[in-house]
């Protein structure tokens, strides 16, 4: 599922192939990926429009427009974008096509058909739904703390809150804790100073590492060239990728479910004290 870091890198891709494009036309092969407003009036209102810029807030993406609209674009878990004159193959999991004026189309690609588009109006109502930027300068231990305080679920799950902090996802969850040696299953509230320290470190680090790496490609993320990034090859715990054996203790890493989701830890590494 792509997360900061690969959202990030589709948007860094992206800017130099769309910026400055106007857009011509929009096929869509599946109309349920558009939400908000109708299909008619998303295609009329998008359609003759100059993008003028691209930018990213948690996993969404906003695409500035000429009319001062925003096209929202979320991948959810399979969604690719990809930029080319002719279709990606297999032709079949591409939802929608945006033509633009140099004769390029972005290509949503979408095996699982959860991602979406919608224009919106204004950025801040979805971005005041959301909590801190891990990577920008005025995210600090103290912020991270505070998010943190007082709260009883797991902090596993809290890392995956969009409210708590914005972006992050099941892999970069499971890297970061694993890096600070923090039990998945610890409640938020319960973890001292120096874990948050440890935690706000190692999070940043690994998130920074993936966007350098281009995204991690663990199944159906690419880059908009078609390619893919190499940030999974970097996964010590991570979708089980980093092997049978904790690198730190050659103790065996186990799978765990924490609120319906699928978690890689090292026992001795992480205790649950
Ligand atoms: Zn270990």
């Amino acid at each position: 599922m792509p997360e900061l870091p690969e959202v990030e890198t589709v948007k860094n891709e992206l800017l130099p192939l769309v910026v400055g494009r106007r857009i011509t036309g929009v096929t869509l092969v599946w109309e349920g990926i558009v939400t908000e407003p109708s299909v008619d009036e998303f295609c009329s209102r998008i359609v003759g429009q100059e993008i003028t810029g691209i930018s990213r807030r948690g996993k969404y993406l906003f695409f500035h427009l000429g009319s001062q609209d925003f096209l929202l674009i979320h991948l959810k878990m399979t969604g690719s974008l990809i930029v080319s004159q002719d279709p990606p193959e297999p032709f079949k999991f591409v939802r929608a096509i945006i033509h633009l004026d140099n004769a390029t189309n972005i290509y949503f690609r979408d095996p699982r058909k959860f991602g979406i588009m919608r224009l919106v109006r204004d950025i801040e109502t979805i971005s005041d739904k959301l909590g801190p930027e891990p990577l920008e300068e005025s995210f600090t231990p103290a912020v991270l703390s505070e998010r943190l305080a007082r709260r009883t679920a797991p902090i596993k799950a809290l890392l995956l809150d969009q409210k708590v902090i914005a972006g992050i996802g099941n892999m970069y969850a499971d890297e970061a804790l694993y890096a600070a040696r923090i039990n998945p299953w610890r409640p938020g509230g319960s973890l001292t100073r120096p874990e948050i320290g440890r935690l706000y470190h190692e999070l940043r680090r690994i998130l920074w590492a993936a966007i350098e790496n281009k995204g991690a490609s663990v199944d159906t993320y690419f880059r908009p060239d078609g390619s893919e990034g190499s940030a999974h090859y970097e996964f010590k715990v991570a979708h089980g990728l980093g092997g049978k054996t904790c690198p730190v203790c050659g103790g065996p890493i186990e799978r765990v479910v924490v609120r319906n989701r699928g978690t890689y830890f090292c026992p001795r590494c992480q205790p649950l004290k």
